[in-house]
């Protein structure tokens, strides 16, 4: 379906591909490939296997995260030149939590042809498979690391929309124990691991459960973490249960307990004083 463009220049193509089988690829993604001048990879040599695997041969360019404002004009200066670019990740639909729609943007802005073949999304299809809400969802991509992750998750804490995170293996029990400690044990949530591959995984469960089980294994593979969505009554009450807990590893972490009162207040916007309270309480049971 031709876009709206007004260029006589070649077409940027944004071409999905599979997140771990092979038999995802589809007529449409094959024919993108075919009918490129270039094709532009996040890792030539990953995408090279499967171009190998479908029997293509087309000169590749690297384009990725470290490299996609230096190659921007590179890209606009080829399509300028009448060349059609197909543009690839390493693994599913490029533009989610991947490079492309940074480029997308500019080549419709200069009014190049621009188009995207669908396929694999780990975020769509870890959502279906999470047996929870599909109606309203909000893709959350990657958490974000350090003393952010706290405040960020008390954020969304009472966010109606199933929620959809993906997340690296190595940092699995960490980010799970904050989800609870943050949404509660109590809510419903899905661990998909290994979508479409032979060790496909998806733990149903709370967080509290979910929690307990990957706590005794070994997170190997590729996760995505879908959690349901606050329920309004729920959301509207604070969860003590939650903030003691919390408090209580800070605690024992060796944290002293004005730092960690401190800490405790500006991720859930309590009263320091409270906190303070909180933790003796807590030291003396
Ligand atoms: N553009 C990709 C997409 O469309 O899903 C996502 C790229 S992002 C850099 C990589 C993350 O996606 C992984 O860390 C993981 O959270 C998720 N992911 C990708 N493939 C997956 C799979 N087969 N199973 C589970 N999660 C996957």
């Amino acid at each position: 379906m031709p876009d709206n463009n007004t260029n006589n220049g070649g077409k940027l193509v944004l071409v999905a591909t599979p997140i771990g089988n092979l038999g995802d690829v589809s007529e449409r993604q094959i024919a993108a490939f075919r009918e490129a001048d270039l094709i532009a990879a996040e890792d030539t040599r990953h995408s090279g296997l499967l171009l190998h695997h479908l029997g293509i041969k087309k000169p590749m360019i690297s384009y990725y995260r470290h490299n996609e404002a230096k190659r921007e004009d590179q890209l606009l200066d080829e399509l300028a030149a009448g060349r059609n670019i197909a543009l690839i990740s390493d693994a599913g639909t490029p533009g989610i939590c991947d490079p492309g729609a940074a480029i997308l943007r500019t080549a419709a802005a200069q009014d190049f042809e621009v188009d995207a073949i669908p396929g694999p999304c780990a975020l769509i299809q870890a959502l279906v498979l999470s047996g929870l809400s599909t109606e309203r969802f909000a893709f959350e991509g990657f958490v974000p690391r350090g003393s952010e992750l706290t405040p960020y998750l008390q954020g969304l804490k009472s966010e109606p929309r199933t929620l959809v995170f993906y997340e690296a293996p190595h940092r699995l029990h960490h980010t799970l124990s904050a989800m609870r400690d943050a949404f509660g044990a109590d809510r419903p949530a899905a661990v998909c691991r290994e979508l479409t591959k032979k060790f496909q995984e998806i733990g149903r469960g709370t967080l509290g459960e979910l929690c307990r089980e990957w706590q005794q294994r070994d997170p190997r593979g590729e996760f995505v973490l879908v959690i349901a969505g606050a329920d309004a009554a729920a959301a509207a009450t604070p969860d003590d249960d939650a903030i003691r807990a919390h408090l209580a590893r800070l605690l024992d972490g060796g944290m002293k307990l004005k730092a960690a009162s401190r800490e405790i207040a500006a991720a859930y916007g309590i009263p320091a004083k409270a906190a303070y309270e909180m933790g003796l309480t807590l030291k003396q049971e």
